[in-house]
């Protein structure tokens, strides 16, 4: 089956002159990586080929990885074939032009909700999108071509989207797959430097931030990052939404979140679990993802502690009806 939607979304490639390919908003590695890597294979095996990178917002945090294209008039779509990456629904899409494609086509790992695009490649069980990249270029790989730096972005994807390859998605697939990569000769030292150096300034910002985390009854750990504390501490957007690792490893806490308020006023919920699901409680705020990373949207913080709630009850029943959780 997957076998048969490979070979028609190559056919298409193979068939259009332009290409535009797109991901998600707030980008982070796995759609970056993703989107960079396809273009870097596609650009590789056929070089006259027009492919861009078109989207609407950036990532400061991935500048490394270098830039996009910027965007075009709505006629320049009538002839293209637009590829959007790692996006479950139309309103996450980052490139609001997409629609105006000649065609569409949807590849992603996220659980299918709300489909969209003429064609549409879903396998939600994959750890990142970047690992159907690569399954996509070992697939064909008699005929695409992948370069050191088409390697490099699809294993920054890989690599982040899977929690440095810690998460219970990743198979011994995932590996292999990664070692595809690695074959093409990564700068591991260089790539791990830029993803995990920080600044002086934000590592104050961590102490403070550290010492506001809260803990429900039952474990919910959750940090709220205010408006206040972005302003205090001169926090970007990317800043303040990292604010979620911090709630990672507390023993007990199966479940922590991080609250961030939006300029429009507004509440980004970033939710995460181990060994319990919980994009049932994303999906019932307005949001969605994963099953042990998803998000949501609040309208107030009222809201918040009703989100709490839910969280705590479920951790609460989770811990009464399992054992061996940590
Ligand atoms: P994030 O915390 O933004 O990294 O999101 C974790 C996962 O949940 C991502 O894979 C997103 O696609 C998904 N997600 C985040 N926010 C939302 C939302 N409001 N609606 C649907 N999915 C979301």
């Amino acid at each position: 089956m997957s076998l048969e939607i490979k070979k028609t979304i190559l056919n298409k490639i193979k068939e259009y002159q332009k290409i535009i390919i797109s991901r998600h908003v707030r980008p982070d590695g796995d759609c970056i990586g993703g989107t960079k890597g396809l273009k870097e294979i596609i650009q590789e095996t056929y070089p006259e080929k027009d492919v861009y990178l078109v989207n609407s917002d950036y990532s400061e945090y991935l500048a490394f990885l270098g830039g996009e294209d910027e965007q075009f008039e709505d006629e320049f779509y009538a002839d293209a074939l637009v590829i959007v990456l790692d996006t479950a629904s139309v309103d996450r899409i980052s490139n609001k032009k997409f629609n105006l494609g000649k065609e569409v086509i949807k590849i992603d790992h996220h659980i299918d909700i709300k489909p969209y695009g003429d064609i549409s490649w879903v396998e939600d069980w994959r750890s990142s999108l970047c690992e159907m990249i690569v399954d996509f270029y070992l697939t064909f790989k008699d005929e695409l071509k992948l370069n050191k730096d088409g390697a490099t972005y699809l294993y920054t994807g890989m690599v982040t989207d899977s929690g440095r390859f810690r998460h219970a998605t990743v198979t011994g697939e995932t590996m292999r797959l990664a070692g595809t990569l690695l074959d093409q000769g990564i700068n591991m030292d260089w790539l791990h430097s830029n993803l995990k150096m920080e600044e002086y300034d934000y590592l104050i910002f961590k102490a403070h931030a550290l010492q506001s985390i809260k803990i429900t009854e039952n474990g919910v750990a959750y940090i709220h990052v205010d408006k206040a504390m972005q302003e205090r501490f001169n926090l970007s957007r990317e800043d303040s939404s990292a604010s979620i690792s911090f709630c990672e490893n507390i023993k007990g806490s199966l479940i922590w979140i991080a609250f961030i308020d939006n300029a429009d006023g507004s509440i980004r919920v970033r939710l995460r679990s181990r060994f319990v699901t919980c994009n049932d409680i994303g999906e019932s705020f307005r949001g969605g993802g994963h099953e042990c990373a998803c998000g949501a949207t609040l309208y107030s913080y009222d809201e918040i502690d009703k989100l709490l709630a839910v969280a705590d009850e479920k951790l609460k029943e989770y811990k009464g009806s399992h054992e061996g959780w940590l």
